[in-house]
């Protein structure tokens, strides 16, 4: 899988298609006001919406630009409504917001509440499973490299409620460069 965020920089995918389609992870709530719904940038949400989607489907968000989306019941969780459970497709997949196509990586405060990291979140199987393999690792540069660019750090910036809160659930690979100006706008929301 491989697309590209609002930035139209490439943000490189490693888990197999197939493998998505066959885990029952992503995409699935346990509550209908979950935290770890998908935060959809501005210009992500503009993009979703001008191809169709309901505007009353997207919350705003403190930071005063990104959203995230309202989820819908489905049997006894709740799914997001672009999630087609029949066949595991992302109906909105070639513009998915930056906040899915990261997972597994997910971008939250540090446990101590002084930085913001990048983790892999050992939820997902594959993560778990490939974590310390070569392939895994270099990915793990690779991303890394992709949140640094100027480009997504802008974007992550302007939409701050794209970074969660610690999951320990995720494993940090990487502490964000300079990222007290981000901590500080955590802190004043
Ligand atoms: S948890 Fe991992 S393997 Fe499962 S659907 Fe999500 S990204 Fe794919
Ligand atoms: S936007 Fe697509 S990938 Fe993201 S949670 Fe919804 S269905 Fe899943």
């Amino acid at each position: 899988m491989e697309t590209s965020n609002s930035a139209n920089t490439t943000l490189s995918q490693i888990i197999p298609a197939e493998v998505c389609f066959s885990c029952d992870v992503c995409c699935r709530f346990l509550e209908a006001d979950s935290p770890l719904a998908p935060i959809f940038t501005a210009v992500e949400t503009e993009k979703v919406i001008a191809a169709g989607a309901d505007p009353s489907l997207f919350r705003p968000q403190a930071d005063g630009r990104s959203t995230q989306i309202q989820l819908k019941p489905y049997k006894d969780f709740y799914i997001c409504p672009f999630f087609d459970p029949e066949t595991s497709h992302c109906t909105i997949y070639p513009i998915r917001p930056l906040d899915c196509q990261l997972y597994p990586f997910a971008l939250m405060r540090s446990e101590d509440g002084s930085a913001v990291v990048l983790g892999v979140d050992t939820l997902c199987p594959f993560g778990e499973e490939h974590l310390e393999t070569e392939a895994f690792q270099r990915h793990i540069r690779d991303v890394i490299n992709y949140i640094e660019s100027e480009e997504v750090r802008t974007q992550i910036a302007a939409n701050w409620r794209i970074i969660g809160d610690y999951q320990d659930t995720v494993r940090v690979v990487h502490r964000l460069r300079n990222s007290n100006s981000l901590i500080a706008m955590l802190q004043t929301n």
